[in-house]
């Protein structure tokens, strides 16, 4: 059953639009947990063929169930830095909104279903190589705890499409509370069409930040909420080592969610000026700057929503600049909480200091750096490589390591009691627990999504439906096969692979 809410507003901020079915649909994957957010039973849902062919109509673009009306909504955005004008969901089609029994709003998306009223020059669809990265990346990131929308599934079609070559078409339904990005205030603000900048903002507001609805400076308190959760999301990123390669305002979730799957990479030997979109030729979006775009984004949608503020503040423009300027600010602080808090637990400290980022975390980077280590692998197994208990314990790293991890060890004991030896081997127990919490065995590698999309293309989804499965439970050492296949080390032709943007 959908939720219909009324949000029409003038000078089209969304069409209506009709999905287009996807030709001779083949239901390639199922996402259970996020089934279960929509309370759907997935099993029982395709173990039914009627209830099965209903599923596989709605997600592949051929069944629209009654009472809900399709759109896809127009956006603007700053692409590499510059301004973009109108862009929009070009192959994006929301078919409906779900309240769920615990009154969570879902908007439920299928990506590459068609043309809309804002393809421009493209044409509304996806390819199986892309939707597969999208697919499985959403459900990796949400596993790590990383915000992200979500994905439910992935169906492949006979439907050729042309990229570079000539590909597999697909379609993903996805979710994600709202979609509503940055570009959204973006382009109200460029029409100067105050009026609906804040029926938007109002709506947004309401449905999805309902504890400011009654605040009496709702829209800066809005914005500092934005500005801390996009710190923090970016946050996770740079701990998991994810580069998300397009971070262009109008893929800046307005909840602060990761979104847009397209070059993105986890990277493998740690490089802190890793550029994962190889169309990304001055490296704007590489993994370093990455903190700094995020606020540069932020800046955008602090000035796209100014008008509201300077409004609140009683038409004092300047009261209401020193706003916006005190929520920028407050940026590089939320970042570097989040960020300590993340790199210490990757160390299994249990109570971070803030010298530690200086001390500890930032030296170990530029070790990995040098030794071009593979930075999730590191720290898993550093989580196991040594112990407390016994005294001449190691991991084994490389010599340029051995000062740092004197070091490391000595600020691991510090946080202990005593150095009694039942202490020791319980603090190593509980440590190595915690670190493995703290670091992933399994991410999504670019090498081995593109194993798995060679095989789809082929037919064979054996691979991706085994990956995915390692990739819902990424702390868990899982079986010896699946550690060869999903955690080995990477292959030498594999180092340096990267994406384009055409997906
Ligand atoms: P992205 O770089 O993925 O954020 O995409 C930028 C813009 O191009 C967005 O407005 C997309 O909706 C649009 N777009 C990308 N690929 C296509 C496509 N195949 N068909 C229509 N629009 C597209
Ligand atoms: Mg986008
Ligand atoms: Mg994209």
């Amino acid at each position: 059953p959908f939720a219909h809410t009324p949000r029409q507003v003038l000078s089209a901020h969304f069409s209506y639009v009709e999905p287009e079915p996807a030709p001779d649909p083949v239901l390639i994957s199922v996402s259970k947990p996020c089934g279960e957010v929509l309370g759907l039973d997935l099993e029982a849902i395709l173990a039914d063929e009627r209830e099965k062919d209903r599923f596989i109509g709605f997600v592949s673009g051929r069944y629209v169930p009654e009472g809900t009306n399709p759109w896809s909504m127009a956006y603007a955005g700053h692409q590499f830095g510059s301004w973009a004008g109108q862009l929009g969901d070009g192959r994006a089609i929301c078919l409906g909104e779900v309240t769920t029994e615990a009154e969570q709003r879902w908007e439920v998306q299928l990506k590459g279903a068609g043309l809309t009223p804002f393809s421009r020059f493209a044409d509304g669809y996806a390819v199986l190589r892309s939707s597969i990265r999208e697919y499985l990346c959403s459900e990796a990131m949400f596993h790590l705890g990383v915000p992200t929308t979500r994905a439910l599934s992935l169906v492949g079609s006979s439907r050729r499409v042309q990229r570079e070559t000539e590909e597999t078409g697909a379609v993903v339904c996805r979710l994600a509370p709202t979609w509503v990005r940055f570009g959204n205030f973006e382009l109200f603000l460029s029409r100067g069409d105050i009026p609906n900048l804040r029926l938007l903002a109002d709506w947004v507001i309401a449905h999805h930040f309902p504890h400011l609805a009654a605040h009496p400076t709702k829209y800066s308190a809005w914005l500092t909420e934005v500005t801390h959760r996009t710190a923090k999301t970016i946050a996770k990123w740079q701990s998991v080592g994810f580069c998300h390669g397009v971070l262009n305002t109008d893929n800046m979730s307005i909840l602060g969610l990761t979104l847009d799957y397209g070059p993105f990479q986890f990277m493998d030997a740690y490089d802190p000026q890793y550029v994962c979109n190889h169309s990304d030729h001055t490296g704007r979006y590489a993994f370093d700057a990455q903190p700094g775009v995020g606020l540069w984004n932020v800046a955008k949608l602090a000035s796209a929503v100014s008008p509201l503020v300077v409004d609140e503040e009683n038409g004092d423009k300047s009261r209401a600049e020193d706003k916006l300027k005190e929520v920028l600010q407050s940026y590089a602080g939320k970042f570097h909480e989040e960020y300590m808090s993340l790199m210490t637990k990757k160390l299994g400290l249990m109570s971070p200091r803030p010298e530690d980022v200086e001390t500890l975390v930032k030296p170990l980077l530029a070790h990995l750096a040098t030794l071009q280590a593979d930075y999730t692998h590191f720290f898993r197994s550093l989580s196991t490589g040594f112990t407390l208990a016994q005294s001449d314990s190691k991991p084994p790293l490389s010599e340029p390591l051995e000062e740092w991890y004197n070091a490391y060890r000595t600020r691991l004991l510090s946080e202990l009691d005593s150095q009694a030896q039942d202490v020791l081997v319980k603090a190593d127990m509980d440590r190595m627990q915690r670190m493995k919490a703290a670091n992933p065995k399994y991410i999504l590698r670019n090498h081995l999504a593109q194993q798995v999309i060679d095989k789809a293309e082929k037919g064979d989804y054996g691979d991706l439906e085994a990956y995915f499965k390692v990739l819902q439970r990424p702390f868990e050492d899982g079986s010896a096969e699946e550690g060869t296949k999903f955690a080995g080390s990477v292959p030498s032709w594999a180092k340096g692979l990267k994406c384009s943007c055409s997906s």
